[in-house]
């Protein structure tokens, strides 16, 4: 297995951020009453929530697939992330610049949130016999890099580590926001994936709940902690780079591997070596290594399978004031390598058709 490149490790990360601090007076000129955009339903036998869309005065039509329009195939000067300005996107949050004052990321409200943003933030609760809702308000914003054709797995490494840097100053921005109990942080890639726009982005959705599969994972690493006295991560992690059949990229911080019990055919995990529940707690130098591990992970399996469509997103600890020392923050990236049928749907199940040593032996080498 290679071992770290130093000298990337000790480039410093230069980033340029210009914070927009003009949200105060920004509440000032939208003033009018926050509508609703969504409900969270509470599944009184799971104990999950779904997120409802409501006056969206969708027909059924609507969901026809010969109806749906993407705007993967559309002409680059359509394009709406390009220049988000001219094409009309809310202001900026935060901005990275070059020297020359040129922008190379930038981040802005979703124009089409799937929460509002919350008032006061206060989330009303409502009741319907049985059952229980609240408001879905939150905080919906797009993470937009500059080149239209360079996804992260083209991109310059140090440019995944300004990526990487532009989630954590959102998160400790939102973090702490009265409403916002979980920061879902997710990038969404080719049109199997669910990206709308072709342009790379990424999208952060910050939510009043914590989702069940947070849940779940917060309490399947609870457990074994309970059992073994050992981070189920860091055990994971010491017996794969033992192991080595699984790793596809290592430096001195992160690894990357197919996970043993993969979902996905060339599923992959980036994971720091160090245990650490909080994303949000990343040095610059976790940061660097970070953005070299997620840009070869991607790199690889964009080469391995060309124009696999794929998701990645950040599993971290929640941000609900509680403390999850025995959580280990990671990257999953989930290419779109099947569709989930009935028996996935019914079981929960994911048969995949690849071993994940075989897929880890090809992503390795490319
Ligand atoms: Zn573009
Ligand atoms: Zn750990
Ligand atoms: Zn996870």
């Amino acid at each position: 297995m290679s071992v770290a490149n130093k000298k990337t490790n000790k480039k410093k990360l230069v980033i340029k951020k210009e914070v927009i601090k003009a949200k105060k007076s920004k509440l000032k000129v939208r003033p009018k009453a926050i509508k609703q955009i969504s409900q969270l339903r509470h599944n009184l036998v799971t104990d999950e929530w779904v997120v409802v869309a409501v006056g969206r005065g969708k027909r059924p039509d609507d969901f026809s697939l010969e109806n749906e329009s993407v705007q993967e195939d559309a002409d680059i000067e359509d394009c709406l992330f390009c220049d988000p300005i001219a094409s009309g996107q809310e202001k900026d949050v935060l901005i990275y610049k070059t020297d020359d004052d040129d922008w190379t990321l930038r981040v802005f409200p979703n124009k089409f949130p799937a929460f509002a943003r919350p008032k006061a933030g206060r989330v009303s609760h409502q009741e319907e016999g049985p059952y229980f809702m609240m408001d879905g308000v939150g905080y919906h914003e797009v993470i937009v890099t500059r080149d239209h054709y360079k996804h992260i797995g083209k991109m310059e490494p140090i440019m995944v580590a300004e990526l990487i840097d532009a989630y954590q100053t959102r998160y400790l921005d939102l973090m702490n926001k009265k409403s916002v109990r979980y920061i879902e942080i997710f990038h969404n890639h080719g049109k199997k994936s669910g990206a709308s726009i072709e342009h790379p982005h990424s999208q952060l959705i910050a939510v009043p709940v914590v989702s069940p599969f947070t849940v779940q994972e917060l309490a399947g690493a609870e457990n074994y902690y309970r059992a073994n006295k050992r981070c189920v991560f860091c055990t994971m992690i010491k017996w794969e780079l033992d192991y080595a059949k699984r790793v596809i990229f290592e430096n001195d911080l992160f690894i990357a591997y197919c996970p043993f019990a993969s979902k996905m055919a060339f599923e992959i995990r980036v994971i720091p070596k160090r245990h650490t529940p909080y994303f949000e707690r990343m040095s610059d130098e976790e940061k660097i290594a970070a953005g070299e591990a997620l840009h070869q992970a991607i790199r690889k399996l964009t080469t391995v399978i060309e124009g696999v469509a794929f998701n990645f997103f950040i599993d971290t600890a929640p941000c609900d004031g509680k403390d999850y020392p025995h959580y280990h923050w990671h990257i999953e990236i989930l290419p779109r390598t099947a569709t989930w049928a009935g028996f996935e749907l019914s079981s929960g199940m994911e048969i995949t058709a690849i071993e994940p040593e075989v897929a880890a032996e090809y992503l390795r080498k490319a």
